[in-house]
């Protein structure tokens, strides 16, 4: 690339609204998903149009959301290549100002600039700032937004819940737990992805649950490891949660995460979560671990004991671990039609076999106001052993079955049986790396659950621990 002296380089601060042919250089400390609109609602109906908005940084104290508009394919392709932690180039945007009352501002997070920047396509451009000043904008990706001079604790939140109601907060937490990423459906049968988390500051003996939307905090959040990872919530919101049925702290569209932020108090706050137990689990029993987290090692024996221990009248015991065993059997040739499901995407009803539908008359699938969308996963039964004992029965299913053999549900439906029995050789009898989430009986399931999240070949084990040390590096600051 030619070089480019950026003399025409303006500072966040110095923009002003109506600006021409402003050139800003920054990086990228927030990124929302991209939507698109439908070209029924667009003004001159130039067919399905995509918007994208970030916020962008120049300095400790400047800070601007940028919106890109353009075609769903030009917009996408930017999002793909430009990501949180990205430094980029920002040339002719639209300089505009900010209007208080404008509901756009609501959904954004709170930037010092009075200006927004809109980077239409064809007009404007964003590009990756390839030059060695880069390095000068890379700090700021660790440091919060805004001074931490309004920091609350957990516990000073929880116990006034209902006088914060619908404020904006800031909290500096440790992460305790994450999950594995979820996917629910929404009512126009759109697959959404979504990651819950757990964090603690140390203030109250209760956790913060919380959960990422937004596809980049996803799978920035696969690097967080309980314990260690501190987030800086920058306007976290106290909020009714209509499915919680109870005032939550909640990540909103305005809410900044700065991860690790380089601040003293980071410190003292991870200390004083230290000495929580081991692994510590999600508060709700079925929200499975992110399994590159566990770190528990235990033998069969070792699960056996826990298990039949006491518990407290209504608890469900939970908990994760590794078990370092043989893989003695999976069901992949099993001719019982019960090792793929075919689930309704809207209403998760199952579809009887031979049926096109969930048949549920009060679904839109069901009764014929849309097309049928149906779900198919798999749902396998898994034999583990070592040295001191077995696992029988253990569940494989979902999106860890799909990771496991390697293929999707469709993929194994359309294969032949010799062919689904060859999946599972790359695993039998062989000494695994296996994750397991698993639940205690209750009285009305007397029976352990043990829910296989990863298996991995021994020999292979190497390389699939190298990202949680690159991980721990990460933190090491
Ligand atoms: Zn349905």
């Amino acid at each position: 690339m030619a070089t480019v002296t950026y003399r025409a380089q303006q500072a966040l601060s110095s923009l002003q609204a109506g600006t021409q042919n402003a050139l800003v250089i920054g990086i990228i400390v927030n990124s929302f998903n991209i939507k698109s609109i439908d070209a029924t609602r667009t003004r001159f109906n130039h067919g399905e149009r995509g918007v994208w908005t970030f916020t962008l940084r120049d300095s400790e104290e400047d800070s601007i959301n940028v919106t890109v508009w353009g075609s769903v394919q030009f917009v996408k392709k930017l999002s793909s290549v430009l990501h949180i932690g990205s430094v980029v180039e920002v040339i002719n945007p639209k300089v505009m100002e900010r209007r208080p009352e404008d509901r756009n501002e609501f959904f954004v997070p709170s930037v010092s600039s009075p200006c927004s920047l809109t980077v239409n396509e064809g007009n404007a451009l964003v590009q990756i700032h390839d030059a060695p000043t880069r390095a000068t904008y890379e700090p700021l990706l660790m440091l919060p937004i805004k001074k931490l001079t309004e920091l609350r604790t957990l516990k000073s939140i929880f116990e006034n819940l209902e006088a914060l109601r619908d404020q904006y907060v800031d909290v500096l937490v440790v992460v305790t737990f994450v999950s594995d990423i979820r996917n629910v459906m929404t009512k126009d049968a759109r697959s959404i992805r979504f990651r819950n988390f757990e964090a603690a500051d140390g203030s109250t003996g209760e956790v913060v649950s919380m959960v990422l939307w937004e596809n980049e905090w996803i799978d920035r959040a696969a690097l967080w490891e309980p314990k260690t990872t501190a987030l800086s919530l920058t306007d976290a919101r106290v909020a009714y949660d209509n499915f919680r049925k109870k005032i939550v702290l909640s990540i909103a569209r305005k809410t900044l995460i700065t991860e690790n932020p380089n601040v003293p108090q980071a410190i003292a706050i991870r200390n004083s979560v230290k000495c929580l137990d081991s692994d510590v689990m999600s508060e709700n029993v079925f929200v499975t671990p992110n399994p590159d987290t566990i770190t528990a090692v235990m033998t069969v024996q070792d699960i056996s004991t826990k298990l039949n221990k006491k518990t407290k009248q209504g608890e469900r015991l939970h908990f994760a671990s590794i078990l370092k065993g043989y893989v003695m059997d999976i069901n992949t040739e099993s001719i019982s039609p019960g090792i793929i499901s075919n689930r309704c995407a809207v209403c998760k009803r199952h579809v009887v076999n031979g049926n096109d539908s969930c048949m549920d008359l009060e679904c839109p699938c069901g009764n014929g106001t849309r097309p049928p969308l149906n779900v198919t996963s798999l749902n396998l039964k898994v034999n583990l052993k070592d040295d001191t004992g077995y696992l029988i029965g253990c569940r494989l299913f979902g999106d860890a079955a799909e990771r496991v053999l390697g293929c999707t549900a469709a993929q194994f439906q359309a294969m032949k049986f010799p062919e689904r029995e060859g999946l599972k050789w790359k695993y039998a009898l062989e000494k695994c790396d296996i994750r397991l989430h698993i639940l205690g009986p209750t009285s009305v399931f007397p029976r352990a659950v043990y829910n296989i999240l990863s298996i991995v070949r021994d020999e292979d084990e190497d390389d699939a621990t190298q990202p949680l040390d690159e991980c721990a590096h990460m933190d090491d600051y």
